[in-house]
């Protein structure tokens, strides 16, 4: 038997997923983020499962060529553009997307001998700071790729720093309205926190990536708890060993937990290894055995222990959920000081993925 670590992805919840985003963005196409392999659930188990999206979003151009090459014939946009002008044969040949956020970008497209002309995405630094023209330039960059023969369409697109917090998507909005004044193409701005929470960011397409994943954007999993999002990963495991403990027992590399009294406690078989994050301290929620309980202890490569105080029948074999339907991703990330995006994305390529409808 292999170790009983299992990811389940639920297949329904995607579909259901991308609903919300529609019923959020009536009036928008959806570019459907499917980055860093479907933030971690693997492209090719679930791209089909969101087939009713209007394009897929990534970055990677073997990503790319793997969904092309799986069957969708939809669009595809390259969220960070191309790297070397000679992956514009790539592009060419399998008919994607790109964004372009440099110059010299727009002038590897005018000089390449392409089959038919690309779509493009202008991207504007609205306030990001990370990829992106200058707002200040973005009329004359705009001017100056409408002459390009081999762009077939423009689209503007900018990326928000802070629409899921207090500040907000104002001044950025700000920013884009002065710069892209006169400009006539359609727009995309909105990432999963735009597209829940500020609605005149819409335009004509939204690009929301965690959302899909049933994930907070905030990474507070209450700030989505009415929003009929549905987790679509479920990491589970099973008790694999049982320990008794007296008053001052140490638990774990570092004896990082004593116990204050008799105690039973039970090991996982789930560590950093397989994705779980190493930084999740004593207390991080975990469900064993049909019960909310708690970590304990240093998480190790393999293995974490577990209280099994509330639970006094679990034994090996018991049913461990680390996150999923019965406990957002997000409540355990918060626990280790990072996000849902970040656990999600750093599943283990060890862990064996099954999916259900
Ligand atoms: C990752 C990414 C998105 C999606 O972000 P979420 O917060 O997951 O919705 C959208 N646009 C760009 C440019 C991205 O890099």
């Amino acid at each position: 038997m292999p170790r009983p670590i299992t990811a389940t992805l639920h297949l329904g919840a995607f579909e259901n997923n991308l609903q919300v985003v529609r019923r959020c963005a009536p009036s928008a196409k959806v570019w459907s983020v499917v980055k860093a392999n479907a933030y971690g659930h693997g492209i090719k188990h679930v791209w089909r499962s969101m087939a009713q999206t209007d394009g897929f979003a990534l970055l990677d151009l073997a990503e790319a060529i793997m969904l092309r090459e799986s069957g969708w014939q939809g669009p595809i946009l390259l969220l960070e553009g191309f790297f070397k002008a000679q992956d514009l044969a790539l592009l060419d040949r399998y008919r994607l997307t790109t964004s372009v956020h440099s110059d010299w970008q727009l002038a590897a497209i005018a000089e390449a001998k392409l089959s038919a002309p690309l779509d493009v995405y202008l991207k504007v630094n609205s306030g990001m700071n990370r990829l992106g023209f200058a707002p200040e330039r973005l009329h004359a960059v705009w001017l100056k790729a409408q002459q390009i023969s081999n762009i077939a369409s423009l689209t503007l697109m900018s990326h928000f720093a802070t629409a899921d917090g207090p500040q907000g998507v104002e001044a950025q909005m700000a920013t884009i309205k002065t710069a892209a004044a006169g400009i006539t193409a359609p727009r995309c701005l909105a990432n999963s926190a735009a597209t829940l929470w500020h609605p005149e960011t819409h335009c004509s397409w939204v690009r929301p990536g965690i959302v899909l994943y049933g994930a907070s954007p905030s990474g507070q999993s209450q700030d989505i708890a009415d929003s009929g999002l549905q987790p679509t990963m479920t990491l589970s495991s099973e008790i694999i060993g049982v320990q008794t403990l007296k008053q001052n027992d140490q638990v774990g590399y570092g004896w990082r937990y004593r116990a204050e009294g008799a105690q039973r406690i039970g090991v996982v078989a789930c560590g950093y290894a397989d994705g779980y994050p190493r930084h999740a301290q004593t207390g991080t929620p975990v469900w064993v055995d049909g019960v909310l309980t708690r970590t304990l202890g240093t998480v190790s490569m393999d293995m974490l222990a577990v209280d099994l105080t509330p639970c006094p029948h679990a034994d090996i074999g018991a049913e461990v959920e680390l996150w999923g339907r019965r406990l957002p991703v997000d409540d355990v990330a918060a626990a280790a000081g990072t996000l849902g995006y970040e656990l999600l994305t750093a599943l283990a390529a060890r862990v064996p993925i099954v999916t259900e409808a």
